[in-house]
C-alpha cells in the first residue's frame, strides 16, 4: 500500500481527465442501439424481443418499447435487425426520471391490414 502510495505521488496523477474533457477510449465502448421506426415491422420486433438477454425490449401492440436503462449494450439485436438497429454511440445515460430511459418505436414498416 504504501508502496502505491509512494509511487501515486512520484508519477502524479494517472487517471484520465473525464468528465472534464471526453476519453478517446470511449469511441470503443459498445452503446446502446437506436432503432430505425421505417424498418421494423412486428416480425422483426418479436425477434429482437425474444433475443434480448436483458428484457429491455417488449412490444406494445404496434409499438417497440425500448428500455435503455435495462440495456446492458450485448449487441445482439445490432447483430440481428439489420437496418433497424444500430449503436448509438451514447453511454452517458444518466436521467433525472426512470420514465425518459423508456423509448417507444413506432412499427412503421408494418404492412397495411
Ligand atoms: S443491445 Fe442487447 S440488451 Fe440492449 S436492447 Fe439489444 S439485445 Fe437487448
Amino acid at each position: 500500500m504504501t508502496l502505491w502510495f509512494l509511487r501515486g505521488l512520484r508519477r502524479g496523477v494517472v487517471t484520465t481527465r473525464y468528465p472534464a474533457r471526453p476519453d478517446g477510449s470511449a469511441a470503443d465502448l459498445p452503446t446502446p442501439p437506436v432503432f430505425r421506426a421505417d424498418a421494423l415491422d412486428s416480425e422483426l420486433a418479436d425477434r429482437l424481443v425474444a433475443m434480448c438477454p436483458s428484457h429491455a425490449l417488449r412490444r406494445d401492440a404496434d409499438m417497440l418499447v425500448f428500455d435503455v436503462g435495462a440495456c446492458t449494450a450485448c449487441g445482439r439485436c445490432q447483430e440481428a435487425g439489420g437496418s433497424a438497429a444500430a449503436p448509438s454511440g451514447e453511454f452517458e445515460l444518466a436521467a433525472t426520471s426512470r420514465e425518459h430511459l423508456v423509448k417507444r418505436i413506432p412499427l412503421s414498416r408494418e404492412a397495411p391490414r
